[in-house]
């Protein structure tokens, strides 16, 4: 078997390289090659400075041996439209790296779980395919263009689609035809909502309601003209088929893939040395009352163990209003990016989600009631209350602790669906167990 994996061919003024995959694919069934599984679309960690949009990266599995005259004319034919097809000289680097194995290498899972939410150096994954060979006598290349980062990106989704994930998802992603890119997207809104109501819950972001907003559209000039994504690959497909879309497609095809699961959040961070651009989440307890900025924005201080982290929860996530119901003393769970500081700005954690575990009890102190039920007012230091109403007089009281009702309960926050990055695990995904891979459907299509 021989593994396939591409990053970094696209830039903001077009192309995907999911849609190189799709060409790739094409390339190879028509060719007679067999692919034992749909390609692996990996998320990497969604913090990385310099990633173009949603950080993504393809594995495509090939049944052929890397060392065959085959395998050696896949590898050629990759490489060639890996240099034809990506968007070179404008910001692309693209890497791909070729690995003749279908079980998992430890160093290059390693390599995966932590591009996930570290950064890593494009140093280090040579040094991992290197090791691979050594250590593995591992039949692995590489080849890359441009500076050659997207090794790393190729190197980690080839790790993703060997490994066994936790958790996993599906996405059809279908394409348009060359002469629509950069028009606007035909895509009938009220079919969407129509295949998000049939297809729930098995089917994730499909519609922002709260915002009137079709999701499964993206807005560059790429080659994509939709994804639905979810948890089951038939029903993906029933979905496609539910949609009205007045354009022409080029084609679609199915991915596995760890978007919706959260997977750059499984770590820990440690709060007395934040790394810039890492993912993870922390735990501690709320020690700064949250303030709001100009713009919405609420910050708040989070001590953890070991050390004190200042929290952002920016106005677009929709979390902001939570975040001003917290109080000191509130324990929480909070996931999300660091944010690197600067002599202005200093480092932060930009919320994705806040799990509150526990309220601290708020009081307030206030002057005693009277025995007419009205509250009784001070008259003047260590000369007791008296009540206006009633004339009521008492020296020796003292003021009470009063109970303030909280309008935030324990539970789980998630950002609003148009804030969602691609790995963030929607609500309904959490009582959902992953569906398994079909391949005896119309999971590749190409019209023209
Ligand atoms: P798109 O989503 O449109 O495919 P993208 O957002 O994936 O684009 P790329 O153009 O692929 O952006 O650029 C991402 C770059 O970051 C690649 O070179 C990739 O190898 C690199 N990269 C990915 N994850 C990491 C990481 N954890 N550390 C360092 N570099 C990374």
């Amino acid at each position: 078997m021989l593994l396939i994996g591409i990053d970094d061919t696209d830039s903001r003024q077009g192309r995907c390289t999911t849609h190189l995959a799709y060409r790739v694919v094409d390339f190879l069934s028509s060719n007679g090659y067999e692919l034992g599984e749909y390609p692996f679309l990996a998320r990497l960690n969604p913090n990385i400075p310099w990633k173009t949009r949603g950080n993504g990266a393809v594995c495509i599995k090939v049944d052929v041996d890397m060392s065959s005259r085959e395998g050696e004319h896949v590898m050629e034919a990759v490489k060639d439209m890996v240099a034809s097809n990506s968007m070179l000289g404008y910001g692309a680097n693209p890497g791909v790296v070729f690995l003749d194995s279908c079980s998992s290498m430890e160093p290059i899972t390693k390599f995966a779980r932590d591009a996930l939410w570290r950064v890593m150096s494009l140093k280090s994954a040579k040094r991992v395919i290197e090791e691979c060979k050594e250590r593995y006598n591992a039949n692995i290349e590489y080849t890359s263009m441009g500076n050659g980062q997207g090794i790393v990106g190729a190197l980690a989704s080839i790790g993703l689609a060997s490994m066994r994930l936790e958790d996993h998802t599906f996405e059809v992603i279908a394409y348009r035809r060359h002469e629509m890119y950069g028009m606007p997207r035909l895509v009938d809104e009220a079919s969407v909502i129509a295949m998000d109501e049939a297809t729930h819950p098995y089917t994730f972001n499909n519609y922002d309601y709260k915002h009137a907003r079709v999701l499964i559209t993206p807005h560059g000039p790429d080659p994509v003209l939709f994804g639905v994504r979810g948890d089951d690959p038939s029903i993906i497909l029933d979905a496609l088929a539910m949609l009205k879309v007045h354009e022409p497609l080029e084609g679609y095809m199915l991915f596995r893939s760890n978007q919706g699961t959260n997977a750059h959040l499984a770590n820990m961070l440690d709060a007395s040395n934040l790394k810039a651009y890492t993912s993870g989440y922390l735990h501690g307890t709320v020690a700064s009352e949250p303030v709001t900025i100009e713009g919405g924005h609420t910050f708040f201080a989070l001590d953890c163990s070991r050390g004190k982290v200042l929290c952002a929860v920016y106005e677009p996530t929709g979390l902001s209003p939570i975040a001003q119901m917290l109080s000191i003393g509130d324990t929480l769970e909070v996931g999300g990016g660091v944010r690197k500081g600067t002599s202005k700005h200093p480092k932060v954690l930009n919320v994705e989600y806040m799990k509150v575990i526990d309220l601290a009890r708020k009081v307030r102190y206030m002057n005693p009631l009277c025995v007419c039920g009205k509250r009784l007012k001070s008259e003047g230091r260590g000369k007791g209350y008296g009540c206006k109403y009633c004339g009521y007089r008492v020296r020796d009281a003292e003021k009470v602790e009063v109970e303030v009702p909280r309008h935030i309960g324990p539970g789980l926050y998630l950002p609003d669906l148009k804030a969602h990055r691609h790995l963030t695990k929607p609500l309904k995904r959490y009582s959902i167990k992953p569906g398994g891979m079909r391949l005896d459907i119309d999971w590749f299509k190409r019209y023209m």
